[in-house]
C-alpha cells in the first residue's frame, strides 16, 4: 500500500524527552525544586505512560517518555535518585568529565546560573550500579561551534572515555552542551553514541534523527496543569503545549 506523505500523526508527538538540569529550590533557569520534581514524578507514574530508557524510546511504542538531566548535580544523587527509584523510571545524566566532584563555574557558564556541587565519580559510580545510566555532555562544557574539529572531538571523545572507566559501562548517549551541533560534532555523534540529545524543542517523531533528538525542556512545564496534558489525549496535549510555547516566542 502506497501511503501520501502526510504531517506526522498526533500519536507520534506522544514521544518525549524531558530535559531537567538542577533540582533546588533557587528558582533559576536551571531549577526545578525538589517539591514540583515529586509531584511530576508522581503525575507520570500515574499516567500509565511507560519511562522507557533513552536508547530505547524511539523503538518503544508511543506514547512514551524519557527522562535526562543535564550536567551531573550532585541534586540528582540527593533528590531526583530517590524519587526515580520508588517508581523505578529509568533515566540518563549527562555529565561533564572534567567537572565531576568540583562545580559548574565552566568558563563558558552563563550569568545567573547558581554555582552549585556535581556529583563526584563516587557517587557516580554506586549511582551506575543502581542502574543510572550515564552519557557524556564534553569535559569541559564548550559551545563545540567555536571550536576547531581536533579539539571539539577531544571533548567529547575524552568525555566518554573517562565515563566508561569510571562506570565500566558503554556511554551510548550525548548532550550537546547549548545545544551547539555543528556537523562534524553531528557525524561524530552519530558515529560514536546511540542517541544523541539537542536542546531544540519538540517530541521525538518518526523524522528525528538519532544523533540530534528534540527534547522538552521542564522549563516549558513548571505549571503542573501544563506537565499533566502530557498524560492527556494526544491532542490535547499538542494543543496545549503548542499555544503555550506561542506564547514564550
Ligand atoms: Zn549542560
Amino acid at each position: 500500500m502506497v501511503r501520501a506523505r502526510v504531517a506526522p500523526k498526533p500519536i507520534d508527538v506522544r514521544r518525549a524527552i524531558l530535559t531537567y538540569h538542577s533540582l533546588d529550590d533557587s528558582g533559576s533557569v536551571i531549577s526545578v525544586s525538589p517539591a514540583l520534581f515529586a509531584r511530576q514524578m508522581e503525575v507520570l507514574a500515574g499516567s500509565g505512560v511507560p519511562v522507557a530508557r533513552l536508547t530505547e524510546l524511539r523503538s518503544s511504542p508511543a506514547p512514551a517518555v524519557a527522562l535526562t538531566f543535564d550536567d551531573g548535580f550532585q541534586n540528582f544523587a540527593e533528590v531526583a535518585a530517590p524519587v526515580l527509584a520508588r517508581y523505578r523510571f529509568p533515566a540518563t545524566v549527562f555529565l561533564v568529565s572534567g567537572y565531576c566532584g568540583a562545580a559548574n563555574d565552566w568558563p563558558s557558564q552563563w550569568p545567573g546560573v547558581p554555582r552549585l556541587p556535581l556529583m563526584t565519580w563516587s557517587t557516580i559510580q554506586g549511582l551506575s550500579r543502581a542502574g543510572v545510566e550515564f552519557g557524556a555532555h564534553t569535559a569541559t562544557h564548550p559551545d563545540l561551534g567555536r571550536l576547531d574539529e581536533a579539539a571539539m572531538r577531544e571533548e567529547v571523545l575524552s568525555s566518554k572515555r573517562r565515563i566508561e572507566d569510571a562506570t565500566g559501562r558503554e556511554a551510548l548517549a550525548f548532550a550537546y552542551p547549548y545545544g551547539s551541533m555543528p556537523e562534524p560534532a553531528r557525524r561524530l555523534v552519530a558515529e560514536q553514541f546511540r542517541a544523541g540529545c539537542s536542546t531544540r524543542l519538540g517530541y521525538v517523531t518518526a523524522g528525528s534523527r538519532p544523533e540530534t533528538l528534540e527534547r522538552l525542556d521542564v522549563y516549558y512545564l513548571a505549571r503542573l496543569s501544563l506537565f499533566r496534558h502530557l498524560f492527556a489525549s494526544p491532542a490535547r496535549w499538542y494543543l496545549a503545549l503548542r499555544g503555550f510555547i506561542r506564547e514564550w516566542k
